[in-house]
Protein backbone atom coordinates (compact mmCIF):
# COMPACT_ATOMS: atom_id res chain seq x y z
CA UNK A 1 0.00 0.00 0.00
CA UNK A 2 1.64 3.30 -1.33
CA UNK A 3 0.57 6.88 0.77
CA UNK A 4 -0.38 9.44 -1.53
CA UNK A 5 1.23 12.94 -1.23
CA UNK A 6 -0.10 16.16 -1.53
CA UNK A 7 -1.36 17.49 -4.62
CA UNK A 8 -1.53 14.03 -5.76
CA UNK A 9 -3.69 13.38 -9.23
CA UNK A 10 -6.92 11.20 -8.59
CA UNK A 11 -9.75 10.35 -10.44
CA UNK A 12 -12.65 9.57 -7.90
CA UNK A 13 -15.12 6.46 -10.14
CA UNK A 14 -18.79 7.71 -8.89
CA UNK A 15 -20.79 9.52 -10.87
CA UNK A 16 -23.22 10.22 -8.06
CA UNK A 17 -22.88 14.17 -7.63
CA UNK A 18 -24.22 13.91 -4.01
CA UNK A 19 -21.37 11.53 -3.30
CA UNK A 20 -18.81 13.78 -5.20
CA UNK A 21 -19.64 16.54 -3.26
CA UNK A 22 -19.29 14.71 -0.03
CA UNK A 23 -16.23 12.84 -0.83
CA UNK A 24 -14.00 15.96 -3.15
CA UNK A 25 -14.65 18.07 0.81
CA UNK A 26 -12.93 15.33 2.80
CA UNK A 27 -10.42 14.89 0.04
CA UNK A 28 -9.28 19.04 0.48
CA UNK A 29 -7.74 19.71 3.32
CA UNK A 30 -4.68 17.01 1.98
CA UNK A 31 -3.71 18.58 -0.91
CA UNK A 32 -6.06 16.85 -3.50
CA UNK A 33 -8.70 17.46 -5.48
CA UNK A 34 -10.57 15.07 -7.15
CA UNK A 35 -10.94 15.05 -11.21
CA UNK A 36 -14.17 12.99 -11.67
CA UNK A 37 -14.48 9.77 -13.76
CA UNK A 38 -17.15 11.27 -15.30
CA UNK A 39 -15.57 14.35 -16.50
CA UNK A 40 -12.87 12.36 -17.84
CA UNK A 41 -15.87 10.80 -20.22
CA UNK A 42 -14.91 7.07 -18.40
CA UNK A 43 -17.52 4.71 -18.86
CA UNK A 44 -18.91 2.90 -15.82
CA UNK A 45 -18.31 -0.63 -14.88
CA UNK A 46 -21.24 -3.13 -14.26
CA UNK A 47 -21.47 -3.35 -10.27
CA UNK A 48 -21.21 -7.52 -10.13
CA UNK A 49 -19.61 -7.93 -6.48
CA UNK A 50 -21.41 -9.81 -3.79
CA UNK A 51 -20.94 -6.81 -1.42
CA UNK A 52 -19.92 -3.19 -1.22
CA UNK A 53 -16.10 -3.29 -0.90
CA UNK A 54 -16.43 -6.14 -4.10
CA UNK A 55 -17.97 -3.22 -5.81
CA UNK A 56 -15.69 -0.35 -5.24
CA UNK A 57 -12.84 -2.31 -5.89
CA UNK A 58 -14.08 -3.07 -9.60
CA UNK A 59 -15.17 0.47 -9.84
CA UNK A 60 -11.62 1.84 -8.74
CA UNK A 61 -10.06 -0.62 -10.48
CA UNK A 62 -11.71 0.28 -14.05
CA UNK A 63 -10.76 3.38 -13.13
CA UNK A 64 -7.48 3.81 -12.62
CA UNK A 65 -6.55 1.44 -15.51
CA UNK A 66 -8.74 3.88 -18.42
CA UNK A 67 -6.51 6.99 -16.33
CA UNK A 68 -3.58 5.79 -15.46
CA UNK A 69 -3.63 7.25 -12.63
CA UNK A 70 -4.66 6.53 -8.71
CA UNK A 71 -8.44 6.44 -8.48
CA UNK A 72 -10.75 6.24 -5.47
CA UNK A 73 -14.26 4.56 -5.65
CA UNK A 74 -17.08 4.30 -3.33
CA UNK A 75 -19.90 1.68 -2.72
CA UNK A 76 -22.51 2.40 -0.08
CA UNK A 77 -26.25 1.58 0.62
CA UNK A 78 -28.72 1.29 3.21
CA UNK A 79 -30.15 -1.65 4.54
CA UNK A 80 -33.00 -2.78 6.67
CA UNK A 81 -33.16 -5.46 9.75
CA UNK A 82 -36.72 -6.10 8.97
CA UNK A 83 -35.75 -6.63 5.49
CA UNK A 84 -33.03 -9.20 5.82
CA UNK A 85 -30.66 -6.37 5.29
CA UNK A 86 -32.41 -5.05 1.91
CA UNK A 87 -32.00 -2.86 -0.59
CA UNK A 88 -28.06 -2.99 0.47
CA UNK A 89 -26.07 -3.53 -2.95
CA UNK A 90 -29.06 -2.35 -5.00
CA UNK A 91 -30.36 0.78 -2.89
CA UNK A 92 -29.85 2.89 -5.99
CA UNK A 93 -31.72 0.55 -8.13
CA UNK A 94 -34.73 0.90 -5.39
CA UNK A 95 -35.09 4.39 -6.44
CA UNK A 96 -35.48 3.02 -10.73
CA UNK A 97 -34.02 5.18 -13.33
CA UNK A 98 -35.70 7.94 -12.36
CA UNK A 99 -33.70 8.02 -9.24
CA UNK A 100 -37.31 8.11 -7.15
CA UNK A 101 -36.14 8.35 -3.67
CA UNK A 102 -39.45 9.15 -2.36
CA UNK A 103 -40.81 6.05 -3.89
CA UNK A 104 -37.54 4.01 -2.47
CA UNK A 105 -38.11 5.00 1.06
CA UNK A 106 -41.96 4.58 0.48
CA UNK A 107 -41.16 1.15 -0.56
CA UNK A 108 -39.02 0.43 2.65
CA UNK A 109 -41.90 1.38 4.64
CA UNK A 110 -43.85 -0.98 2.76
CA UNK A 111 -42.44 -3.57 3.11
CA UNK A 112 -41.13 -3.25 6.98
CA UNK A 113 -45.27 -2.07 7.50
CA UNK A 114 -45.41 -2.68 11.02
CA UNK A 115 -42.67 -5.27 11.63
CA UNK A 116 -41.11 -4.39 15.15
CA UNK A 117 -37.10 -4.58 14.02
CA UNK A 118 -36.73 -0.90 13.17
CA UNK A 119 -33.16 -1.07 13.15
CA UNK A 120 -31.52 -0.17 9.88
CA UNK A 121 -27.67 1.18 9.10
CA UNK A 122 -26.05 2.35 6.26
CA UNK A 123 -22.51 1.29 5.09
CA UNK A 124 -20.35 2.85 2.86
CA UNK A 125 -16.83 1.10 1.46
CA UNK A 126 -14.07 2.92 -0.25
CA UNK A 127 -11.57 1.42 -1.96
CA UNK A 128 -8.28 3.27 -3.97
CA UNK A 129 -7.11 1.26 -6.78
CA UNK A 130 -3.50 1.90 -8.54
CA UNK A 131 -2.59 1.55 -12.53
CA UNK A 132 -0.44 -1.77 -11.53
CA UNK A 133 -3.47 -3.32 -9.94
CA UNK A 134 -3.21 -2.87 -6.76
CA UNK A 135 -6.19 -1.96 -4.29
CA UNK A 136 -6.52 -1.01 -0.69
CA UNK A 137 -10.18 -0.79 0.64
CA UNK A 138 -11.82 0.19 3.83
CA UNK A 139 -15.09 0.09 4.90
CA UNK A 140 -17.19 2.07 7.79
CA UNK A 141 -21.07 1.62 8.86
CA UNK A 142 -23.14 4.08 11.16
CA UNK A 143 -26.12 2.39 12.98
CA UNK A 144 -29.78 3.84 13.77
CA UNK A 145 -33.30 3.54 13.32
CA UNK A 146 -36.30 3.81 10.54
CA UNK A 147 -38.13 7.22 10.80
CA UNK A 148 -41.29 7.51 9.20
CA UNK A 149 -42.61 10.02 7.79
CA UNK A 150 -39.59 11.10 6.17
CA UNK A 151 -38.33 14.26 8.02
CA UNK A 152 -36.10 16.86 6.30
CA UNK A 153 -34.58 18.06 2.99
CA UNK A 154 -30.80 18.04 3.04
CA UNK A 155 -28.46 15.24 1.84
CA UNK A 156 -30.00 12.94 -0.72
CA UNK A 157 -31.21 9.25 -0.93
CA UNK A 158 -32.53 7.72 2.00
CA UNK A 159 -31.50 10.78 4.34
CA UNK A 160 -34.52 11.61 5.41
CA UNK A 161 -35.77 8.04 7.02
CA UNK A 162 -32.66 7.23 8.65
CA UNK A 163 -32.01 8.31 12.83
CA UNK A 164 -28.87 7.71 13.50
CA UNK A 165 -27.92 6.19 17.19
CA UNK A 166 -27.54 8.58 19.44
CA UNK A 167 -29.28 11.95 17.52
CA UNK A 168 -32.60 13.41 17.47
CA UNK A 169 -32.52 14.20 14.05
CA UNK A 170 -32.52 12.21 10.55
CA UNK A 171 -29.46 12.32 8.00
CA UNK A 172 -32.35 14.19 6.25
CA UNK A 173 -32.31 16.69 9.08
CA UNK A 174 -28.52 17.26 9.93
CA UNK A 175 -26.50 19.80 8.04
CA UNK A 176 -24.17 18.54 6.00
CA UNK A 177 -21.52 19.20 8.72
CA UNK A 178 -22.89 17.52 11.15
CA UNK A 179 -23.81 14.23 9.09
CA UNK A 180 -20.64 14.11 7.39
CA UNK A 181 -18.80 14.43 11.33
CA UNK A 182 -20.33 11.01 11.78
CA UNK A 183 -21.54 9.28 8.30
CA UNK A 184 -20.31 5.67 7.17
CA UNK A 185 -18.65 7.56 3.77
CA UNK A 186 -16.72 9.11 6.91
CA UNK A 187 -15.82 6.06 9.19
CA UNK A 188 -14.73 4.67 6.23
CA UNK A 189 -12.57 7.53 5.19
CA UNK A 190 -10.88 7.88 8.84
CA UNK A 191 -9.54 4.29 8.36
CA UNK A 192 -8.18 5.47 4.78
CA UNK A 193 -6.69 8.55 5.70
CA UNK A 194 -4.62 7.06 8.39
CA UNK A 195 -3.45 4.38 6.00
CA UNK A 196 -2.93 6.05 2.67
CA UNK A 197 -2.94 10.03 2.79
CA UNK A 198 -0.26 12.43 3.74
CA UNK A 199 0.30 12.91 7.02
P1 LIG B 1 -23.94 3.43 -5.15
O1 LIG B 1 -23.78 4.63 -6.03
O2 LIG B 1 -24.05 2.15 -5.88
O3 LIG B 1 -22.93 3.38 -4.05
O4 LIG B 1 -25.37 3.63 -4.51
C1 LIG B 1 -25.52 3.86 -3.19
C2 LIG B 1 -26.96 4.20 -2.91
O5 LIG B 1 -27.15 3.98 -1.52
C3 LIG B 1 -27.31 5.65 -3.15
O6 LIG B 1 -27.86 5.89 -4.40
C4 LIG B 1 -28.32 5.90 -2.04
O7 LIG B 1 -29.54 5.37 -2.45
C5 LIG B 1 -27.84 5.02 -0.92
N1 LIG B 1 -26.94 5.78 -0.04
C6 LIG B 1 -25.60 5.62 0.13
N2 LIG B 1 -25.10 6.49 1.00
C7 LIG B 1 -26.13 7.26 1.37
C8 LIG B 1 -26.24 8.38 2.27
O8 LIG B 1 -25.29 8.88 2.86
N3 LIG B 1 -27.47 8.88 2.39
C9 LIG B 1 -28.55 8.40 1.75
N4 LIG B 1 -28.52 7.39 0.92
C10 LIG B 1 -27.31 6.81 0.72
Amino acid sequence: MIRLQRGARLVLASHNPGKLIEIAALLAPFGIAPVSAAALGLAEPEETGADFAANARIKARAAARAAGTVALADDSGFAVAALGGAPGVVSARWAGPGKDFGAAMARVAREVGDHPDRRAWFTAALCLAWPDGGTACFQGRVDGTLAWPPRGTHGFGYDPIFLPDGHAETFGEMTPAVKEAISHRARAFAALRAACLPA
